[in-house]
């Protein structure tokens, strides 16, 4: 798997500002290595192809985020393609009627994101013009905009080296870099972790390989640990679930 050839994105002041304010180091960079060197080698061979993997169009790449928060990857697909027939652009979903858009998000589930993806998108024409707004802070102060949607936008649309921090992939980093607690109590650590542990120039595929790897490998309950590449460093391996 590999990204669209998409050219890259000038970073602004404001960004490059952001990414040379960086946390103290927390990985071990021979690790570190290993662990970026084996993971992307797994995506190549196994990542999935998505159909929001064959775009950097921001605004589709935010409807695919948005869709996937709590819902199975095989049930957003098909209604991926059909929300983006009905509603291509950013003004077309500013433009219809919120129940209408509810309607469309049927079945999906967790009703409140087919309101907050037309909040988006209604703040997103007011203030820019119907795009998906690039710098970090614009695209956090959207309602409904968080710092997981906002780091999956900028890596997957912008192609920036921004760190994302979901269920998976908070627990493939606690489990490879950390071993115990619980990760839910580490969130700020497993934040500085995921920021630290991208190659640079390589957040798309790292940050895609890191959702895969977690979602088919490093599993919830009962882990692939026996056929895992990382088992040479991971704190947990194997994983014994308590
Ligand atoms: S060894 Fe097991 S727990 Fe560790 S990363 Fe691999 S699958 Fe996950």
């Amino acid at each position: 798997m590999g990204r669209p050839s998409i050219p890259r994105v000038k970073s602004s002041p404001k960004q490059k500002k952001l990414a040379k304010a960086k946390a103290p180091r927390l990985l071990e960079a021979k690790i570190k290595r290993k662990f970026q060197t084996q993971l992307l080698k797994w995506y190549a061979e196994f990542g999935r192809d998505l159909p929001w993997r064959r775009t950097n169009d921001p605004y589709k790449i935010l409807v695919s985020e948005v869709m996937l928060q709590q819902t199975q990857v095989d049930r957003v697909v098909p209604k991926y393609h059909e929300f983006l027939q009905k509603y291509p652009t950013v003004a077309d979903l500013a433009a219809a009627k919120p129940q209408q858009v509810r309607e469309t998000w049927y079945p999906l589930g967790y009703n409140i994101r087919p309101y907050r993806l037309h909040s988006i998108a209604c703040e997103s024409v007011e203030r820019y013009g119907g795009e998906i707004p690039k710098d970090p802070d614009e695209l956090l102060s959207l309602k409904g905009i968080g710092r997981y949607t906002a780091g999956a936008v900028r890596s997957f649309a912008f192609q920036e080296d921004a760190p994302i921090l979901d269920t998976n992939v908070m627990r493939v980093l606690h489990r490879v870099f950390v071993g115990d607690g619980d990760p839910k109590s580490q969130k700020t650590k497993l934040w500085a972790i995921s920021e630290e542990s991208i190659p640079k120039g390589k957040g798309y595929d790292f940050n895609q390989a890191l959702m895969d790897f977690g979602s088919m490998v490093c599993t919830a309950r009962k882990p692939f640990c026996l056929l895992c590449p990382m088992q040479k460093f991971c704190k947990v391996f194997p994983y014994k679930s308590s």
